[in-house]
């Protein structure tokens, strides 16, 4: 017998989350701020509830608004005392109808549309926000609407215009987007739109920066240009939503700092049936490349609407985490829906229940590729750390990092003892956000042993992780201790130390 809404409501508040580290997933959530959770106290239920990174959709939202979310958000952090990312994400060239007589129409199996350039003056003559859409396209392409619900292929060109037929019926709406699956279009990647919105992202701080319908390496690169020449070191996520795309995976996931599947749209570009292979095979080359993943669009679709998601989203979630997957994202849930803290909550709880399958499973071996600027006596030291954990059944791992490249590193290892990192900056501590098991820990002397022994000690035990004569293993590098100071090699982590708790005054 299905619940009611009220037990389900009931289960639901005894689901809220305490700050407690010990409660939140491994795996991290990525939650989109919109109408439904952009009011300070939801943003806050939203991190209590389990969310690490915030997303903001800037194909919905001008900077002026944005900059207002990124206040509170970072305000938040400061309340809580926690680090919390922010995820700007680029529209990139996703195209959209104009504007439609009546707002929407239907378009039945067979009927003719004709996309034009201008204005539209009947109801069969459809508009796109790409002005040399109809110069670009040949016969036989396809045009897929309304989230590949209708699609129409070309069947004629003529100046200025292309007749189009309908071979899947549905009803279209005022400015949804546009795909092109196999369409070589001219447009650019970054649009002047985009462009500005990546400065402003650069200027406002934000810690990852995500671009749409990434077709090439190269693209990534002239993102990651444009914020280094605006300041910013936001860490670049290539959204994989074009066929392109998976033909130059390798070249891709090497270039960008991080990988979104975009399953929205790359469910309309490609064969959704051919999407969960793809989906596993990008999990799959990320890990080879030591590069974060985050999964995304309808893991929780039903949330919308109801306070349960279905069978088939749980399933989808705990499938993504066992495959590797460092994120899961929640879009429509949190930003519009009518439960993004159940959401959020609902996504922690599975992923920790998913999570309890990787106690005692072995280390996952390095990646076929060696992590970016990683330097080998680090790569060995990080491996060495992770074994001595499960063989000394270690309570926790602590990982004081400068640029959040060694946790990042643990992070790959997927193994089940938690992991700190610490740092002295807040910017690399906010990129730990994203990465699967660490937990990123503010004021804690990152650079002193001595002193971050006696921190971790003291707060382990304060949040139940670990009790007198527990080990903790911490792995640093020759800053941690005068005695090598001299000999410090910039950026290696050469050390490990294992400190046993005391827990004094437990
Ligand atoms: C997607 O297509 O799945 C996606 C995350 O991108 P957007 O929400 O920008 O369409």
């Amino acid at each position: 017998m299905e619940a009611t809404i009220a037990q389900v409501a009931s289960e639901f508040e005894s689901l809220q989350m305490p700050q407690d580290p010990a409660q939140k997933a491994r795996t991290k959530i990525v939650a989109t701020v919109g109408p439904a959770c952009d009011e300070p106290e939801q943003l806050a239920h939203l991190v209590r509830c389990g969310a690490n990174v915030f997303r903001l959709n800037m194909a919905h939202g001008e900077p002026e608004q944005l900059q207002l979310i990124v206040d509170r958000i970072r305000k938040l952090s400061e309340e809580v005392n926690e680090p919390i990312a922010i995820l700007a994400d680029l529209a990139g060239p996703k195209f959209r109808l104009g504007d439609l007589e009546g707002g929407e129409v239907f378009c039945a199996r067979d009927a003719e549309f004709h996309f034009i350039q201008g204005e539209s003056t009947s109801q069969n003559e459809l508009t796109c926000s790409y002005e040399p859409l109809v110069d670009e396209l040949t016969v036989g392409d396809h045009v897929m609407l309304a989230d590949g619900t209708v699609s129409m292929v070309v069947e004629d060109l003529l100046p200025g215009r292309a007749r189009v037929r309908v071979v899947q019926e549905g009803v279209i709406r005022n400015r949804q987007g546009i795909n092109l699956p196999g369409v070589q279009l001219s447009a650019p990647a970054i649009s002047v739109k985009d462009h500005q919105h990546a400065i402003w992202a650069a200027k406002a701080g934000v810690d990852f920066v995500s671009l749409s319908f990434v077709r090439s390496a190269d693209e990534v690169r002239t993102l990651k240009d444009i914020l280094r020449s605006s300041g910013s070191k936001a860490s670049v996520i290539a959204k994989i939503e074009k066929r392109e795309a998976l033909h130059r995976l390798d070249e891709i996931v090497a270039e960008a700092d991080g990988i979104m599947v975009a399953r929205g749209d790359l469910g309309v570009e490609i064969d959704v049936a051919e999407m969960p292979l793809e989906q596993k095979r990008v999990i799959k080359k990320c890990q080879d490349f030591h590069k974060p993943v985050i999964i995304a669009t309808q893991m929780l679709d039903s949330m919308h609407e109801s306070l349960r998601p279905t069978r088939a989203e749980v399933t989808d979630v705990a499938n993504a985490i066992l495959d590797g997957a460092d994120a899961c994202m929640l879009s429509g849930e949190t930003a519009i829906g009518k439960h993004p803290a159940a959401a959020v909550s609902m996504m922690n709880r599975i992923a920790r229940a998913t999570e309890a399958s990787i106690l005692g499973r072995p280390l996952r071996a390095a990646g076929a590729q060696r992590a970016d600027g990683l330097h080998e006596i680090t790569s060995a030291v990080v491996h060495g750390a992770g074994e001595m954990a499960h063989a000394l059944s270690a309570k926790l791992v602590v990982v004081s990092s400068h640029s959040g490249r060694t946790a990042l590193a643990l992070s790959q290892q997927r193994s089940f003892v938690p992991t700190i990192g610490v740092s002295a900056e807040e910017k690399t501590l906010r990129k730990m956000c994203l990465y699967w098991g660490v937990m990123p820990l503010r004021n804690a002397p990152a650079y002193n042993a001595e002193e971050l022994i006696e921190h971790t000690d003291a707060w382990s035990c304060q949040h139940g992780l670990a009790t007198r004569g527990d080990r903790i293993v911490i792995v640093g590098g020759s800053h941690l201790t005068e005695a090598t100071q001299q000999k410090r090699t910039s950026g290696v982590h050469d050390i490990v130390i294992v400190h046993e708790v005391q827990g004094v005054g437990q």
